[in-house]
């Protein structure tokens, strides 16, 4: 490594790795620690989906930003990070939303039963309303994972942060084996990060909960095109559904938005409930996918970080020369979440749209009354 780095980031899930190449994009040197294996925490598995819609115009363009830099950044790499299979959604919300991306630029648009098959050919007979947008897919979080990290090289630290304090200009990181300083750190410690800020006096109002999703085999040759999927129309007998290919469309990955609550101490309050919502996927499986076995191949439960004011809502909590960032489906956000955090950490002013007060992703009426105008 060359000069002694002026930023620190603690975690290298998917947020703390896109920070950290969005640091080196500025030509500001970084160390990253991390104490387990990189993408192996709330980023791990082979799939995401990555989706312009949502209800807030201001996360829609944050969304608009990370697919622009995800392009960038796999173009440079090499490597694809995002399928351009695109990304159907079916139910009313799909529709609610279609006005605002149409406006925003975002390539979507109502696709008729025909089209739908096209684009999703494991899905049983639907002719409800179906929204394509075409700029999404499924995100290759492997392939990215290790792209980002390999960039990294003698960057990262395999070791666990136990302590970060606040020394006047400078910021302290104690980790298992070392003790440095830094001009800024931002904590991108997943569910690791509540407990971090508490040690510098901040309380992050965040709610754990654990999801599961399930992957299932595609019967007979797997399809050139697989959209991602979600599913609220409640026409297969849920209203909740996200589902996405994994990479060469040999399987496709679902689960229920629907997540099992978890206390304070991250004890689960109900510990059957991940079980019935297992089964809840497979029985949409057989009602909705003929495409696939219904017998899954391999199930994932996985940590998700939350917001009280919605399940897409994200934004940076600072204090001292630390940022914090938090939320649910980061994935989707991490590129430009990444190169605002490195704006900030270079010493710039954190992109207010971040701030929790301007609770970015909460259910907003905003975004129809916009339309409607
Ligand atoms: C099943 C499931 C499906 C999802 N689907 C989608 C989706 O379709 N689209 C989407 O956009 N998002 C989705 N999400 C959400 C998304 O995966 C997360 O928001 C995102 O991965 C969070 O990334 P992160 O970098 O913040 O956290 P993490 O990936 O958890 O990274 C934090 C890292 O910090 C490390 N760490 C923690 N404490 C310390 C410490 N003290 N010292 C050193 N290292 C530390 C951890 O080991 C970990 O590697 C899904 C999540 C789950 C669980």
């Amino acid at each position: 490594m060359g000069n002694e780095p002026q930023v620190a980031v603690i975690g290298a899930g998917i947020v703390g790795l896109c920070t950290a190449y969005a640091l080196l994009e500025r030509g500001v040197e970084v160390r990253v620690y991390e104490q387990g294996v990189p993408g192996n925490g709330q980023s791990g598995g082979l799939w995401r989906i990555f989706r312009h819609a949502h209800d807030d115009p201001r996360l829609v363009e944050a969304t608009q930003a990370s697919r622009t830099a995800y392009a960038e950044w796999g173009e440079r790499l090499g490597v694809e990070m995002v399928s351009g299979d695109g990304a159907v959604a079916l139910g009313p919300s799909a529709e609610r939303r279609l006005p605002l991306l149409q406006r925003l630029g975002v390539p979507a648009r109502r696709i008729d039963a025909e089209e739908l098959a096209q684009c999703h050919p494991l899905l049983a007979a639907y002719d409800g309303p179906a929204v394509l947008d075409e700029g999404g897919g499924s995100i290759r979080t492997t392939a990215t994972i290790q792209a980002l990290t390999a960039m990294l090289g003698d960057r990262r630290v395999g070791d666990e942060v136990i302590g970060i304090r606040p020394l006047g200009e400078r910021v302290e990181v104690r980790s298992g084996g070392s003790t440095h300083t830094y001009d800024r750190v931002v904590v991108a410690a997943g569910r690791g990060s509540a407990h971090l800020a508490r040690t510098v006096g901040l309380s992050l109002p965040v709610q754990h909960a654990a999801h599961v999703r399930l992957t299932f085999a595609v019967r007979g040759q797997a399809p050139a095109r697989l959209a991602t999927l979600q599913d609220s129309s409640g026409e297969f007998g849920e209203t909740g559904i996200y589902a996405a290919a994994v990479p060469g469309n040999t399987a496709y990955a679902l689960g229920l938005s629907q997540t099992t609550e978890a206390r304070e101490d991250a004890s689960l309050v109900s510990s059957g409930e991940l079980g019935d919502l297992a089964a809840r996927a497979g029985d949409y499986v057989r009602r909705a996918l003929p495409g696939l076995d219904p017998e899954p191949v391999d199930v994932r439960h996985c940590w998700v970080t939350l917001l009280p004011w919605g399940e897409d809502g994200m934004a940076v909590w600072e204090s001292g020369g630390l940022l914090f960032p938090a939320g649910h489906n980061l994935w989707k956000q991490a590129p430009a979440l990444g190169r605002k955090l490195a704006v900030a950490a270079a010493g710039q002013e954190l992109d207010p749209v971040l701030t929790p007060s301007s609770r970015l992703g909460a259910p907003t009426t905003l975004s129809d009354a916009t339309v409607r105008r």
